[in-house]
């Protein structure tokens, strides 16, 4: 799918040659010719980058800046005019990612669109990879609070879904009954090693193929429990 750049700018012969060069570089290229025209696209557009001339009508590019970077984190490269310096040192502190400076060939702009896209892409990616949580066939999705076994989803009540959670944070790790306790309970209650037992067995009915011969959540007899990543023959 074609990535959407999204084009405000008043001027129309550079808004004609840009929009035209990255239609032929595959981008799907809309555009706004006033601020707060772009403003409204902007919101309900959803585009994968904004190039935002500084200089507009109606509403300085620096106010859509300011107010794009509150509600979203799409990529943002301003155009400013060479004489526009404090106000380009002001988009990038608004959150802009990149500037071009007019005059600029085209070819430099779509350089730079290409390498913005890129960072996001990138910086998006580790943050996915943060967010999950994954051993054997068993993963968390963090953000989405979502576990998945295989790829058939399993649905965690809170206490559940918190201990697979501790547990799955400190694979290959002996955690003590009383550590896994204050953790995911309260830690001023009083210290149950029950209630951590029986959440624990439902847990393994709900993660494991055989929660009697449990191949991820290891009892480790007379401390408490360990999540095995990597799979054996050793079943405890
Ligand atoms: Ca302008």
């Amino acid at each position: 799918m074609a990535q959407k750049i999204f084009l405000i700018e008043d001027e129309t012969a550079i808004a004609d040659s840009v929009e035209y060069s990255l239609e032929n570089e595959g981008f799907e290229v809309m555009t706004a010719a006033d601020g707060v025209a772009g403003l409204t696209a902007a919101r309900t557009a959803f585009p994968d980058l904004i190039i935002l001339d500084l200089m507009l009508p109606r509403l300085s590019g620096l106010d859509v800046c300011r107010t794009v970077r509150k509600e979203s984190s799409v990529p943002i490269i301003i155009l400013t005019a060479k004489t526009d310096e404090v106000e380009r040192v002001v988009g990038l502190e608004l959150g802009a990612d990149d500037y071009v400076t007019k005059p600029f060939s085209v070819r430099e702009l779509t350089a730079r669109v290409r390498a913005v896209l890129r960072r996001a892409k990138n910086s998006a990616q580790a943050q996915n990879e943060m967010q999950l949580l994954k051993a054997g066939n068993v993963s968390i999705d963090l953000a989405r609070r979502r576990v998945t076994v295989g790829e058939k989803p399993v649905h965690l009540p809170l206490k559940q879904f918190e201990l697979l959670k501790t547990l799955m944070s400190y694979q290959d790790k002996v955690l003590t009954r009383e550590y896994l306790f204050q953790n995911v309970w309260d830690s001023d209650a009083n210290y149950d090693t029950g209630t951590l037992d029986v959440h624990v067995r439902w847990l393994r009915e709900k993660i494991e193929k055989d929660p009697s011969r449990p191949r991820y959540i290891r009892t480790v007899r007379g401390v408490g429990y360990k999540f095995v990543a990597e799979a054996d023959n050793k079943q405890n």
